[in-house]
């Protein structure tokens, strides 16, 4: 069988042409602003591909640079400041913050307005999600990833669907997009026994585990659609996925590819919600 490769450059480019386009057109310019503290390298890379982003669509950016030892009261004063900003459309804090604020980044995250929540964490927009009200915010990486997986089989409904990983960023919010889709979900995690035999089932087999081609081709049902989030970085300075893309060749109906997969897909959504938000157009 051919593996086909699910191009997530490709699509991302082909949707924020279309993005382009309504911002163009729409009597509004939407605006994002992004809240960035410390020194992390990746964070520096990422806020600056999502600013990238907007410019190319035409949403308007901000950026603001708080130093590593910033309290909680100032980041909180900042994102109070941005809710009430009328030309701010979507805030999104760029996570993780800095160690010393580990305990009271979720509080953080909570305080941002639920209607300009772009990266789609309150409670509200989780709620939301959770209950099947689709005028929420709903996170980047899953979003992009089931547009990935739309892009190769429109209809999932009846499918079975595994999701490694159970986290709040990733793994909870995909389940509950793809049970969304009729698909049967499975959430495997840390403590799921025969976890191999659990992938073998799926005909969806999303991975976000943060562990280096975990998967491996015989985990894979043969044609299965495969997602890989996982971002590694090996000792040879290479990225790799969660599945071992190699070993999937031939047995994977479709796979999407790490680097050039999920990574592009969650600014573009990015970009949506920010669109989304501000009013702009429904999409
Ligand atoms: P996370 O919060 O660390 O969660 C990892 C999940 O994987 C947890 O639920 C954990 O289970 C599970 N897990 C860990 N080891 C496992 C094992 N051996 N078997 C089965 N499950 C295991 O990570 P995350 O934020 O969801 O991110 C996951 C990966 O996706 C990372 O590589 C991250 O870099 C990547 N990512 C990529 C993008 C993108 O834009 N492409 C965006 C977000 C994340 P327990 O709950 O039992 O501990």
């Amino acid at each position: 069988m051919d593996t086909f490769r699910i191009d997530g450059k490709a699509l991302s480019s082909t949707l924020r042409d279309g993005f382009k386009r309504h911002v163009e057109a729409a009597d509004i310019t939407p605006g994002l602003a992004v809240i960035l503290v410390g020194d992390d390298p990746a964070s520096h890379v990422y806020v600056r591909n999502k600013i990238k982003g907007c410019e190319a669509v035409g949403i308007r950016s901000s950026e603001t640079k708080l130093p590593e030892d910033t309290s909680y009261e100032d980041i909180a004063s900042v994102i109070m400041t941005l809710n009430n900003n009328s030309r701010v459309h979507g805030i999104l804090l760029q996570l993780p913050l800095p160690q010393h604020l580990a305990s009271v980044q979720e509080s953080l995250v909570q305080m941002i307005a639920p209607e300009k929540d772009v990266d789609g964490l309150t409670t509200t927009n989780a709620g939301k999600l959770f209950l099947g009200i689709d005028d929420g915010l709903v996170p980047c990486t899953p979003q992009g990833s089931l547009h990935l997986i739309k892009s190769v089989q429109k209809d999932l409904s009846g499918l079975n669907a595994v999701v490694l990983g159970r986290s709040n960023l990733f793994g909870k919010p995909m389940a509950q997009l793809l049970l969304q889709e009729n698909c049967t979900v499975t959430m495997a995690h840390s403590k799921t026994q025969n976890i191999e035999d659990v992938c073998r089932q799926a005909d969806i087999l999303v991975a976000a585990v943060g562990r280096p081609k975990m998967v491996k081709g015989d985990w894979i049902k043969p044609g299965a659609i495969v997602i890989d989030v996982g971002i590694n970085r090996l000792d040879n300075g290479k990225l790799c996925g969660d599945v071992d893309f190699e070993a999937a060749q031939g047995i994977a109906g479709a796979i999407t590819p790490v680097p050039g997969g999920v990574g592009p897909m969650t600014i573009t959504c990015l970009l949506q919600n920010t669109i989304k938000a501000s009013g702009a157009i429904t999409l």
